[in-house]
């Protein structure tokens, strides 16, 4: 078959259709469950009777907006939940999480995490770095039990809830952190365990990574609440931006007044034109997860044929995150130069370790994406320490998914920090 591979080394291109053939039961799986998925969006489409009128503009209060009320509709639909508050106005995820956690706790409550430490943006959210406005100030307490090895701590779950405890956060990603990531099984295992000994502890899940990776969602395995970004899987790269809380009634009304204001809110908030992205997102959201699902299966079998550890070493339909562990600054640096310049935007780029704020080391990120920080879009990004994980994700395409992580092999050979000779031994092994 032609290609035009014509900067990738021989040897790369020939390890890559031997990876390809050795994955194709799991690419198979991806696709069905993308199927599965694509499926039960579109029907969600037709039950909710989405029309052209719901793409048009409201301004001001934004009252009487079919088109935002549909959208929210569609959300709680595709996800089994009672309602949902989708809104370009919830920023980011973790606006959406700090919007739920406020709106889900008052003075004095506690607030779980069963699974490690959250998301890096949420430490100030939960005020275990003192900032104004974090839940901590608000006399909000939050605890957390860590990961025992690779295992949950049940025993230590059930020895930190109290009458205190009122809700807890679970994160299905494993985001920049060393665990696994959790499978929507492992979660509903979880979240059984944990009402069955407080029942009316709220379960919120962080959905960020996670959507339309499984034909399953967390809210159809027990959650009370699910929370997601719009720059990630559910926006399917189209949204220009947001968030979701989808869930039960009474919880969302909660959040709705903290968004908006009490006794306004899911009835403000116009849409000033963003739907049509917003839909049209949504809809290609399980095709656009499929891509990136298929880039990192291609991701963990070249890195590991290349002899380096790759996290998950089997993916469980949690995430769309590979982590790989290069070893080296020189080989984060150049696995992120690559990344960048085999992205459609900012190609001429060359991204370099930073400072930046929250965070302890360094940082380095690739992102050529057509939306700021969408990381649903191929990307990559790893602090500069010990012991050199890189975090790829995304890719609105397998062919350039693909591309990209045959250039960052291609590329590193050319520098040596892959060996050429290995590689050799590697296909005449094969
Ligand atoms: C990305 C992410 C967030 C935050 O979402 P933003 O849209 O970047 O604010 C929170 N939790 C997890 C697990 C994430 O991956």
């Amino acid at each position: 078959m032609k290609h035009n591979y014509a900067d990738i080394k021989e040897e790369v291109i020939k390890l890559g259709e031997i990876v390809l053939d050795e994955t194709v039961a799991q690419m198979k799986e991806a696709e069905t469950i993308a199927e599965y998925n694509e499926i039960k969006v579109l029907k969600a489409f037709n039950t909710c009777n989405v029309s052209e009128r719901h793409f048009m503009e409201t301004t001001g209060y934004g009252y009487n907006d079919d088109g935002r009320d549909t959208l929210e509709l569609l959300f709680s639909t595709i996800f089994g939940t009672q309602d949902a508050l989708v809104r370009p106005s919830l920023v980011s995820g973790t606006n959406a999480l700090y919007i739920a956690l406020s709106a889900l706790t008052v003075p004095y409550d506690e607030i779980l995490s069963p699974v490690g430490k959250p998301y890096d943006t949420l430490e100030k959210v939960i005020g275990s770095v003192e900032t104004a406005c974090s839940l901590k100030e608000n006399l909000v307490r939050y605890r957390q039990v860590d990961f025992k090895g690779d295992e949950i701590d049940f025993e230590k779950i059930k020895s930190s809830i109290s009458d205190k405890t009122k809700l807890v956060i679970i994160q299905r990603s494993k985001g920049y952190d060393e665990r696994p990531s959790l499978s929507v099984q492992q979660m509903g295992e979880l979240m059984a365990f944990i009402k069955g000994i407080k029942s009316d502890i709220i379960c919120l899940v962080d959905n960020c990574y996670g959507e339309f990776v499984d034909i399953v969602e967390p809210s159809e395995v027990g959650a009370d609440v699910i929370v997601g970004s719009l720059i990630k899987n559910a926006g399917g790269f189209l949204a220009h931006g947001g968030g979701y809380i989808a869930g039960r009634k009474d919880l969302i009304e909660r959040c709705a007044n903290r968004l908006t204001a009490p006794g306004l809110g899911k009835e403000v908030g116009a849409n000033h034109g963003l739907l049509r992205d917003m839909y049209r997102g949504l809809y290609i959201a399980p095709t656009v997860v499929l891509a990136a699902v298929k880039t990192a299966i291609f991701a963990s079998g070249m890195f590991t044929k290349l002899g380096f550890t790759v996290n998950p070493p089997v993916r469980n339909n949690s995430d769309i995150i590979t982590s790989i562990r290069l070893g080296s600054r020189e080989g984060i640096v150049s696995f992120c130069e690559s990344i960048q310049a085999a992205s459609p935007i900012d190609s001429f780029v060359t991204p370099e370790p930073y400072a930046m704020p929250g965070y302890s080391d360094e940082v380095i990120m690739a992102a050529g994406t057509f939306i700021q920080g969408s990381s649903i879009e191929l990307s990559a990004d790893a602090p500069i320490r010990e012991p050199y994980d890189v975090y790829l994700q995304g890719s609105i395409t397998f062919t350039g998914g693909k591309y990209a992580i045959m250039k960052t092999i291609s590329d590193m050979i050319e520098k040596d920090i892959i060996d050429r000779k290995k590689v050799r031994k590697i296909l005449e092994e094969a």
